[in-house]
Parts: C-alpha cells; sequence; structure tokens
C-alpha cells in the first residue's frame, strides 16, 4: 500500500525544487533519475517533455501530470498544519502539479516494490502546461500507445474525474486612434480607449450560457494624461463545453469588432482569434471511466463524474485518441497563495493510482 510518509515527503521534496513555467530542467532531472531507479526507459521528446515506460502484462495505460507551475513559484516555503499542507503566505504552494507528479511515483513505488504484475506503463509528464498547454501540443505522441489513461491535474478528492472539459479560443484585439494633445486640440486625436470601452459594452462576456463564458481578462494603453491615447491592447478568451458554440460566440466577437471599424474607418483596429484547445465530453460507459471507477472503488470511494470549466492536457491527449481524464489531486484554490493539498487526499490518490497500474 502507498505509504503517508514517504508520499509527503516527495511531495515536499518537489515543491522545493522551483519550476515556473519555462524553467522546468531541475524537476526534470529529480523525475527523471526517479523513475529510472523504478526501472522505467526515460525519454525525453524534442520539447523536453518526460516520456517514460515500463513494461507489464495487458492493456498499456497512461499516467500523465506536469512539471510546471505558476507564479509566484519561487522559494516555496510549505508549512504543515495536520493533515494540510500550505505555502507561507507569499508564493502558491505548487501542489498543481506537483501533487499529481507525487501521486503517480509514490503508486508507481508502491507497486513495483511489491515484485506483483502490473500493467505496461506510461508516464508523460510534461513541462509548460500552464503556458497554455504548449507542452502536451509538442509533446511525442509517437512514443505512446496507451488508449486510455489518468491525468493528475484535477482539483479536490480524487474521486472528481472531469467527464467533459471545455474547448477555449484566445482573443487578442488591437485598436488604434490617433493621438493628439488633449489640452491643445483633442479634436485631431481618436482615442483608443473609448473605441475600447464601446467595443467591450457590446461583446458578450461572463457567463454566456451554462456552457459558454468569456472574459477580457487584460487591458492595456494610453500613455500619458495628456494625450489622447493612440493604442489599446485587449487580452481575452472565449470557452465552451460546445465546440459549436464556441464558434458561435467567437463570430459575435467578430461581428461587434466589425461594426466598431465600420463606424470608425479612421480607426484599425484587428481582431485574432485563436483555439488553444477542442472541448471533449467522454460517455458515462467508457471504459477509462469504468477503468478510474474499479480503482476508486478499491479503496471503498464513489466516482463523482463532472464538466470541468478548465482545459488541460486531457483536452490535447483527446484529440490525438487518448482517453486520459483528469481527476482530483488533493489541492484546493489552484493558482492561488491560499492553495493548499490535503495529505489524506493526496494519499488517497497514489491508491487509486495504484489500482490502475495494477489494472483491477
Ligand atoms: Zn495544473
Amino acid at each position: 500500500m502507498a505509504n503517508r510518509d514517504r508520499l509527503l515527503k516527495t511531495l515536499i521534496d518537489l515543491i522545493q525544487i522551483d519550476s515556473p513555467t519555462g524553467e522546468e530542467d531541475a524537476m526534470d532531472r529529480e523525475v527523471s533519475s526517479r523513475l529510472e531507479a523504478l526501472g522505467f526507459k526515460v525519454h525525453h521528446d524534442s520539447f523536453n517533455n518526460v516520456i517514460a515506460k515500463l513494461p507489464g502484462a495487458g492493456e498499456p495505460v497512461l499516467l500523465s501530470a506536469h512539471l510546471d507551475t505558476v507564479e509566484p513559484g519561487r522559494g516555496i516555503q510549505p508549512v504543515l498544519d495536520g493533515d494540510v499542507l500550505r505555502s507561507d503566505g507569499t508564493t502558491i504552494l505548487g501542489g498543481d502539479c506537483k501533487s499529481g507528479v507525487s501521486i503517480v511515483l509514490e503508486a508507481l513505488t508502491t507497486v513495483t516494490e511489491s515484485g506483483d504484475k502490473h500493467l505496461p506503463i506510461e508516464v508523460a509528464f510534461t513541462r509548460a502546461e500552464e503556458g497554455g498547454l504548449v507542452g502536451v501540443h509538442h509533446l511525442d505522441f509517437s512514443q505512446l500507445s496507451a488508449k486510455r489513461g489518468v491525468v493528475f491535474d484535477g482539483e479536490g478528492a480524487v474521486n472528481r474525474v472531469s467527464v467533459a472539459a471545455p474547448s477555449q479560443n484566445v482573443v487578442t484585439a488591437q485598436i488604434r486612434g490617433r493621438s493628439a494633445h488633449a489640452g491643445v486640440e483633442p479634436e485631431k486625436g481618436l482615442s483608443a480607449i473609448i473605441l475600447a470601452a464601446e467595443i467591450l459594452t457590446q461583446l458578450p462576456l461572463g457567463r454566456i450560457d451554462q456552457e459558454t463564458t468569456a472574459n477580457i481578462g487584460r487591458i492595456e494603453g494610453g500613455l500619458k494624461r495628456n494625450i489622447i491615447p493612440e493604442l489599446v491592447l485587449l487580452d481575452g478568451e472565449l470557452r465552451s463545453l460546445d465546440n459549436a458554440k464556441l464558434d458561435r460566440y467567437s463570430q459575435e466577437f467578430q461581428r461587434v469588432f466589425d461594426q466598431a471599424r465600420a463606424r470608425h474607418p479612421d480607426a484599425e483596429i484587428t481582431l485574432d482569434i485563436r483555439n488553444t484547445y477542442q472541448a471533449y465530453r467522454v460517455a458515462d460507459s467508457h471504459p477509462a471511466v469504468a477503468m478510474i471507477g474499479r480503482a476508486l472503488a478499491r479503496i471503498g470511494m464513489e466516482i463523482r463524474l463532472e464538466a470541468t470549466g478548465g482545459g488541460s492536457d486531457a483536452n490535447v491527449f483527446q484529440e490525438h485518441g487518448i482517453v486520459a481524464l483528469p481527476v482530483g489531486i488533493g489541492v484546493e484554490s489552484f493558482h492561488t497563495v491560499r492553495e493548499s493539498a490535503v495529505v489524506s487526499q493526496v494519499l488517497q490518490g497514489a491508491e487509486m493510482c495504484e489500482g490502475i497500474i495494477r489494472g483491477v
């Protein structure tokens, strides 16, 4: 069985290795050497994602997590308070996704130590997940033969399984008006900030419907109090569990920008909408769901099927024909300095993962 103390030590050790997106080398070295010590053959693809394999009997299974964290994520000081691990409040904890990596390593250690039979195991530890699933987009899928698996990268308890996830379009816009002295000749100017305001009030934003959300999360523009602002940049996103709705609302964005362009022919307004990942929905009856359900039942937990509002490496695995579902890793409040890991829940993650590897 998974060992709580060993698991907690692994988690704390990994949390103390800084790995903000783009700086995953130290984490890579640590997990690669641990995997090699367990008998895995470790490869790196052209993006330096870690792909490790151990032969076994039966249908191969993919176990995945990511190596990077968000900021502020340097010099993290984990503090254990009973069953809960937190940061000292000045950084994230990095439980996202160090808990996921620790869960996989603990389960692999338990099973390989036992000498028992297990499935052929394929591990993918990706880089730059937090940078917009960059690592998994570069993953060398020719190295993987598994058709199902688990992505250890969800919030909450391990029985929370994301069977549906949204698609995301990234929206960036540039609005260029004309600068002029604000006090001397404002009539010669064309304020990009006012144009942006006009556009923003017309875009569908927030929760559009049960399955669809939109946000402009960053606005940048203007130079000085006394200059009519020439340039504004907008940075946002659209998400939907339904790819058709994502298209429809992207067109709606397009229409609002087209109309602004028509109203202000001397402004220069550009809009760029790019898809970063596609939605997926896996049937409750899918074998990958049943596999996780059995591993949970083995430790007395009941599966909870959920639709998530966030994308993960799982979306891209789906695009490559691998049904690897995200499960909870015992961590709450991802991407905040309040992030915490519940050690007993992390342990449940390792126990569930053990069942997956054993092919229960
Ligand atoms: Zn994550």
